[in-house]
């Protein structure tokens, strides 16, 4: 017999406790406490009550549960001494098939981790659809996870047990993932398309993008959208609505990378509204509106160092001097759109009208740590964060470290110490305000000499406008003491400012609404990165929804996650967005 979500709300506390059993390593204490929080709207909502009830236990609880978990393919896997769950899981990892080298080196591993921090390593190896993670990534994420703080490492442990869990009560109520698994596989075909042979790199009308856009355009096609590629290289499907020229809700993101990238940056935004589409058309089931979904061409600005080239020609601020930018190769954009094909004295039709469209609604990761430290699989955004950048150039008096004493000295790089001191002081006094010097140089300084210049980069960003000018003003006025105080000359120019774009609160109303009738508990951030609807903003109303990133909140990097589970709570959020819509 199936066990179902109705069963497991109508049943007795002790056969909740019974059925759950298996989903925890030996800790009945994890159901048993979810069971008083019964019922559950969506299995995502009892997942979501486990995974609490874990967070909420005392450090002790937390940790028998670490320690009730057997060490990957150690002493009692080799023995026949695990429960049939983490036998199952560890032979689909393959664990069961390692090599005398791959034995050493996790016994190597084990020992080395138990050691430093006192538990065994916990890592979801079965993959999320199934096929699961190769004998190599495991070994690379315990090295990697090796060198982590005890508090982290434990949390993360947490997460994994609470992946785990998610993915056997799946199994246990053979709950199928109506949209996850076909986001992740997706996110694999493309994810596999690069420039480069040895990681995630698509930069704007290379062959892998080119190759990239004409399957999107193929998977919408599939999906019952009429489809079309812009003369920029947007890929747009347009899921029609049964009433004649209705208007058109926006939704998307990118498909170009950064430089060795992530898999899930930007293409969720695009493959999550396919599948969603794919299933409205397979029901038969039309929207009131017409909902269009733009595979963004370019954001992220690696080929030509010009950020939001899709985005910005769909709200008809195409910068046509661009066209004559050139590559590193020498290949002038111009070149690279019309070898590709496309018609570049038809970028302005491109543009759309505001009049003919609704809203712009963008899912993207979250790229941050924020949700994966609240334990949420979702946020609804708030802002995107406007930035602000400056170039510093401190000059000081270069004179010999040895015969110069103390208090005679005009040091440029102890005067630059001092400011990035205080943009971390200030920057930390207000939630979404954050303050970044990624740039800090002693031009041609020497061991033994004081330096005589410095130059510092500030990035400045906050939710909104008046926070951020309001901190700028606060760190340059600092910058002007230090350097009063040090007799150090100070020259500061600023390089960009952009203003944040605020999310429609009659959207994100909406977002949180779809989110709370999923079961997952609202939760509003800002967002720090810019995106596609940073551009939109100019044109119509926006709002976005985050999803979770796993691995510590990792992003533009390999290593960026998202689980299956998590995309499909996305996904169901989006959908009922949708049937729900209610215009402005
Ligand atoms: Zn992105």
């Amino acid at each position: 017999m199936t066990i179902t979500l109705d069963h497991l709300n109508r049943c007795g506390a002790e056969e909740f406790t019974q059925l759950l059993h298996g989903l925890y390593e030996h800790s009945p204490w994890i159901p048993e406490r979810a069971a008083a929080q019964r019922p559950f709207a969506t299995i995502a909502a009892l997942k979501q009550s486990l995974q609490g009830v874990v967070r909420q236990a005392t450090e002790e609880e937390q940790l028998g549960l670490v320690r009730a978990h057997p060490e990957l393919a150690g002493k009692a896997a080799l023995a026949g001494e695990l429960t049939a769950e983490s036998t199952g899981e560890q032979a689909q990892a393959g664990l069961t098939h390692c090599s005398a080298d791959e034995l050493a080196t996790l016994h190597k591993l084990n020992a080395g981790y138990n050691a430093k921090f006192g538990f065994p390593f916990i890592l979801a190896v079965k993959g999320p659809t199934g096929n699961g993670l190769s004998r190599q990534e495991i070994i690379a994420a315990f090295s990697r996870r090796l060198r982590s703080q005890r508090d982290d490492e434990l949390a993360e442990c947490l997460r994994q047990i609470g992946r785990i869990a998610e993915m056997r009560l799946n199994q246990l109520l053979q709950a199928e993932l109506q949209f996850g698994a076909t986001i992740m596989e997706w996110s694999e075909v493309i994810g596999a398309w690069s420039d480069d042979a040895d990681n995630l790199t698509c930069a704007y009308m290379t062959d892998a993008h080119r190759k990239t856009a004409a399957q999107l355009a193929a998977w919408m096609k599939e999906a019952g959208m009429e489809v079309s590629i812009d003369p920029v290289g947007n890929v747009v499907g347009r899921y029609k609505s049964d009433k004649p020229d209705a208007k058109a809700l926006l939704t998307g993101s990118h498909y170009d990378t950064v430089r060795n990238g992530g898999k899930y940056d930007g293409r969720e935004g695009i493959l999550l509204p396919i599948a969603v589409v794919k299933h409205l058309n397979e029901r038969g089931e039309r929207l009131p509106f017409d909902l269009e979904i733009i595979g963004f061409s370019e954001e992220e600005g690696v080929r030509y160092q010009s950020t939001f080239l899709g985005s910005n020609a769909v709200i008809g601020q195409f910068d046509m001097a661009l066209l004559d930018k050139a590559d590193a190769q020498g290949i002038t954009m111009r070149e690279a759109l019309t070898a590709a094909g496309h018609d570049v004295s038809k970028i302005a039709s491109v543009a759309r009208k505001p009049e003919d469209v609704l809203a712009f609604v963008e899912v993207h990761i979250e790229q941050g740590p924020v949700l994966l430290g609240k334990g949420l699989p979702t946020g609804v955004v708030t802002s995107i964060a406007g930035s602000c950048r400056y170039q510093v150039e401190l000059t000081g008096l270069a004179s010999h470290a040895g015969t110069t004493p103390m208090i005679m000295r005009k040091d440029a790089a102890a005067a630059a110490a001092e400011i990035v001191l205080y943009v971390e002081d200030r920057c930390g006094r207000e939630r979404s305000l954050v303050g970044t010097v990624g740039q800090l140089q002693v031009p041609d300084g020497s061991v033994n000499v004081i330096p005589g210049a410095c130059k510092l980069s500030l990035d400045i960003r906050a939710a909104d406008d008046a926070t951020r000018d309001a901190a700028v003003t606060d760190i340059l006025n600092q910058a002007e003491a230090v350097c009063a105080r040090r007799q150090i000359g100070l020259k500061i120019t600023k390089i960009m400012q952009a203003p944040a774009a605020p999310c429609a609160p009659w959207l994100v109303k909406q977002l949180a609404a779809a989110t709370e009738r999923a079961g997952i508990e609202v939760f509003e951030l800002p967002s720090g990165a810019g995106h596609d609807a940073m551009a939109l903003a100019r044109m119509t109303d926006v709002a976005m929804l985050f999803t979770r990133c796993g691995s510590g909140g990792i992003s533009h990097n390999p290593l960026e996650t998202m689980t299956a589970d998590d995309a499909e709570v996305s996904a169901q959020i989006f959908l009922d967005f949708l049937r729900q819509f209610q215009t402005k």
